[in-house]
């Protein structure tokens, strides 16, 4: 007979306590005399709760500030220990969350843009700063401004569920965007400096929020993508989007020339083609899954292609897994805009359901309850004589 399997490691481990296993077997070391379960923290904070000040104490990494916030909501045995021991218990989830490497990389990456943003003059400065009616082609101001599905169902077209497409950028603000990107190569490759490239998966391309562009993208976000996405994606935590990850991709010769399959590190991606001459380069998508079914199949009917068009914006869940055929013949560039929600990642951290937005898991609902269903009618079946 064989060994029985080990039990499967917690699914959240941020909010599992560890028990005591009696079937553990006695070479196995015993738990330490002053057992601490878990670190955990509460959902909820506690509101009346006077928190500590932790301005003079040495906090490897963390703002002093972020500590009296979070211990609102430590567990009730840790509220009134000593401060040493809270922040202490404090630091250790946020070590979790945010492990050393991801500071680093914060650090660097302020650090970066900073150095940028003091050597580099923009070429079109008008387009730092929001200006609505320069940018945006006056039926997607109006759709917005109309603050109703019906207003902008009436330019947003759904040509595949979940999927939607709508003119978007005026052919003056797309060209002055990518006058500014060469600008702004050219100006890295005199410098001599490093460029950041957008994320692992492109060699072309940069990110708008490092020369500059981050308060305008936030603007853009908030006011042009938000309102969209509270009502297309609600379930993908589409009206709690705070924060984004603006860049351009560049295709054609001597650029990248496709993208992988994949998902997005968003809750809701903007993909916005700026131009130039371009064939191919469609964006191919193939159903929406969870963090789990990223590689499952594909089924017929999730099967969905979109060619670009020139100030045409396409507005996808980062879910939709997608794709970019070869550029074939010219040169293309897009405006891309990864829209997150820290909100909706931290409470599906404790969501015990499955995703209804995913294909798989639903796929595989239906599966379990169809083969349920048919043991049962065979017992009873079977119990007739
Ligand atoms: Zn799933």
């Amino acid at each position: 007979m064989s060994q029985p399997p080990p039990p499967p490691p917690p699914e959240n481990d941020d909010i599992y306590y560890p028990t005591h296993h009696h079937n553990q077997s006695h070479n196995q070391q015993p738990p330490p005399a002053t057992f601490t379960p878990y670190p955990s923290l509460r959902l909820n904070p506690v509101r009346d709760h006077h928190s500590e000040n932790y301005e003079d104490m040495q906090l490897d990494h963390y703002p002093p500030l972020l500590l009296s916030s979070l211990e609102r909501h430590l567990p009730n045995r840790m509220l009134n220990r000593p401060r040493e021991e809270k922040a202490e218990y404090m630091t250790n989830i946020l070590n979790k969350y945010y492990p050393l490497n991801e500071h680093i990389r914060m650090q660097k990456q302020r650090e970066y843009r900073q150095k940028i943003i003091s050597s580099y003059p923009p070429l079109h400065k008008e387009i730092y700063s929001m200006h609505a009616e320069n940018f945006f082609v006056p039926s997607f101001l109006e759709a917005i401004q109309g603050k109703s599905e019906a207003s902008l169902r009436r330019v947003i077209a759904e040509p595949f569920k979940g999927i939607f497409t709508f003119q978007m950028l005026q052919p003056g603000f797309c060209q002055k965007l990518m006058e500014e990107v060469d600008h702004f190569e050219r100006h890295i490759k005199r410098a001599k400096l490093k460029i950041m490239r957008p994320n692992t998966m492109n060699q072309f391309g940069v990110v708008l929020d490092d020369f500059g562009m981050e308060a305008m993208l936030q603007s853009f976000m908030e006011t042009f993508i938000r309102p969209l996405s509270e009502v297309f994606f609600t379930e993908f935590g589409g009206s709690s989007l705070e924060s984004h990850h603006g860049y351009v991709v560049e295709y054609g010769t001597n650029r990248d020339l496709d993208l992988g399959f994949h998902v997005d590190d968003a809750e809701v991606t903007l993909n916005v083609c700026l131009g130039k001459q371009f064939s191919g380069g469609e964006l191919y998508f193939r159903g929406v899954r969870c963090d789990n079914h990223v590689n499952s199949q594909i089924q017929s009917e999730e099967i969905f292609d979109y060619s670009h068009v020139p100030g045409q914006a396409v507005l996808h869940s980062g879910r939709h897994r997608h794709g970019v055929r070869p550029t074939t013949s010219g040169h293309r560039l897009n405006l891309i805009i990864w829209c997150r929600s820290s909100v909706h990642r931290e409470t599906k951290r404790y969501q015990k359901e499955f995703p209804t937005w995913c294909a798989e898991c639903k796929r595989q609902r239906k599966e379990r309850i169809r083969a349920r269903i048919a043991s049962a009618s065979q017992n009873f079946f079977g119990m007739r004589p």
